[in-house]
This record gives C-alpha cells, structure tokens and sequence, in this order.
C-alpha cells in the first residue's frame, strides 16, 4: 500500500510518500480501508519530535481516521467486511481503576493505538475490534474524520471536566480551530450563552453561524475588558482553553467567582506566570482534560447524524499531497479540519 512516511524526525521535507508492505490483521482484529484521515496539531509535534510521547522512526502519522472493513482478522465476531467504522484513537488498558470505573481518559497504560500500530496518513490501517466504532452513512467521510478529537475533546472539556451547566456563560478561546468550533456547536445546544475569541472578524463571522452569541477580536480588542462589559462585571462561569499563553492568563482573569477553567492545550506557551492571589480570592478552578471517552464520541456521531452538530472541513487533500496538507495547517488560516483523501489520488 502507499503510505506518508518519514524515516528522521523534522519538517516538511521528512515526509515521504512510499510503498510500504500491505498490513495483515491479526487475530482480533480487522484491516480498514482508509477513506479520509484528519490533521492534527499532534502530528506536527511528532514529526518534529517533541511530543513527549514514545514514537520512533521510521512512522506513519495520522490518528483520526475513517474506513471501511476490509478484511477480518482470526476469530473477529460481529463485524463485516464493507462495515463503515472509526477506531477509538486511545489505547486503554481496559483493567486499571480508571477504566474499570468506566474513565478510560484517565487509563494509567493510555496511548494512541496508531503509535503502537500506524497511522492514517496511508491507503490501509490495521485495527483490533475493541477500538471500532460504527459510522452512520448519513456522514461523509470527511465530515466523519473532522469529528473524532473534536468534539470529543470539546464534549469531555465542556461537559465531563468543566461541568458546564445550561444558563451558564463560557467563553471559548479560539473558535476558529477543530475544537473551538466544536465547542461553540455543543455549548449553544446545551443552552449556554457563548462568547468566543479568534484572531479575525472573518473567523468570528464563521463562529456566530455556528451559534456563537458574542465574538471578541483578540487581536485588536482587549479580551477582559469585553468580557467583563458583556457580562455586567460577573466574568464568566467557564473558560474552554486549549491555546497556552496570552489567552490562558486572559482566559483566567475573565472568570467570575467560582468560575472554572478547562485546558487541553498550551501551544502558544506551556509554560506561564501565574497571579495566585485573585485566583484564590475568587475561589476560582483550573481543570485539567485530555482526550475523551469512547462513549462520548458515539454520543457527539449521533448528535451528527441528527444533523445538531456538524463537523467542519476546511479542505480535503490527496495522499500525495501530505506535505501541502500539514503546511496548510501549520499556517493556521483554517477553519475546521484538514482531511486526507487516499481515493482522491485515483
Ligand atoms: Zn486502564
């Protein structure tokens, strides 16, 4: 099969498109036909080799992925070939407290299957069975590969980390990436006031389309004074951080009494100064999230199917085109996912 590989951790150069030997599934599993893979701000970080996470060249990328079943592996029940399926991107344990308490997040073995598999920037993938989930055919394929991390990631720091409560006020920062503007459908349909942040009016227009009730420009406004105006001094109940930097610490200083601030990601600076004394004068929390539960991603492909929420696309490339594909995304225009296509080639 062809396959995006890169044999040295880098930039953009490193990615070659190859043929590589067809996998086989083994016992357990099934081989998957790849009909679109995701981008993700995970891969640019493991190609250049700082994402903390155990992966060694020679490696293909991609950890959101959507296809059919191919073929099926020794003893594989319940499950046909030309079933249209997803796999759960975490690797769980399935045995330690965490996951026997049903919070396969806080799994202390997770990983991400393609790390000790591979990954979806490929024609073909293997999978074990325990991982699949069903994808309605009332979704595209692009559409159902922009969904996975998204809203699984908004859903868990929305509703099973943040707590978000209807009635309550949330801002989200940067609503023009995958999980911003996925944060911003789910907020608006559990009944919360949403004000969401980006870098330009464009994305911001964008944003109030998908629900969104009051945009703030970070870039020409200042982020707490607007917050404040917009809600009479109280500050809001949550803020949905995934950003690190400026917009943690202006996430922070826009929260009211009580308020809670949920975070999953810190690109724009990990590391931050930290004012202690409003912080606990305010009685204020900062929540930790990371990734998400499998039934929460079946709960948000429902939600899709019924057309509540929709997955963005901001463009579809072929496989051959990976480079030009991860370089769109590390430019950050986008709004929404960038997807990988392997039919689109032929
Ligand atoms: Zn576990």
């Amino acid at each position: 099969m062809k396959a995006v590989v890169f044999h040295e951790f880098g930039g953009l150069d490193c990615l070659q498109l190859e043929d590589v030997p067809d996998p086989k599934p083994g016992p357990g599993e099934v081989l998957i036909d790849i009909a679109a893979a995701a981008l993700n701000h995970l891969d640019v970080d493991v190609r250049e080799g700082i994402s903390r996470f155990p992966v060694e060249p020679p490696f293909i990328l991609g950890v959101e992925v959507v296809g059919r079943i191919a073929e099926l592996g020794e003893g594989v029940e319940g499950w046909a070939v030309g079933d249209r399926v997803m796999p759960y991107l975490m690797n769980t344990c399935g045995n330690c407290k965490y996951c026997r308490r049903g919070d396969e997040s806080l799994c202390l073995e997770a990983g991400f299957i393609s790390f000790s598999t591979s990954g979806g920037y490929a024609e073909q993938l293997v999978c074990p069975i325990g991982h699949l989930m069903r994808v309605p055919e009332e979704l595209s394929d692009e559409a159902a590969a922009a969904l996975q991390i998204a809203f699984g990631t908004a859903w868990h720091m929305l509703f099973t980390r943040g707590r978000l409560k209807p009635g309550e006020t949330v801002m989200i920062n940067a609503v023009g990436s995958g999980i911003g503007s996925a944060a911003v459908q789910l907020a608006q349909l559990a009944g919360g006031t949403v004000i969401g942040n980006a870098s330009s009016d464009e994305k911001l227009a964008k944003a109030s389309e998908l629900g969104m009730d009051h945009g703030i420009n970070h870039q020409t406004q200042d982020v707490v004074e607007e917050v404040m105006r917009l809600t009479d001094g109280a500050g809001v109940d949550l803020v949905f951080e995934h950003v690190g930097g400026e917009l943690f610490q202006k996430g922070l200083d826009s929260l009211g009494k009580d308020g809670r601030l949920v975070i999953c990601g810190g690109h724009s600076g990990e590391v931050v100064p930290f004012d202690i004394i409003p912080f606990f004068r305010m009685q204020r929390q900062i929540i930790g999230s990371f990734v998400y539960t499998r039934s929460e991603v079946e709960t948000c492909l429902e939600l899709a199917r019924k057309g509540k929420i929709m997955p963005l696309v901001y463009k579809v490339f072929p496989l051959d085109e990976a480079r030009d594909a991860m370089a769109c995304m590390e430019r950050r225009e986008h709004f929404g996912k960038i997807v990988l296509k392997p039919g689109a080639n032929a």
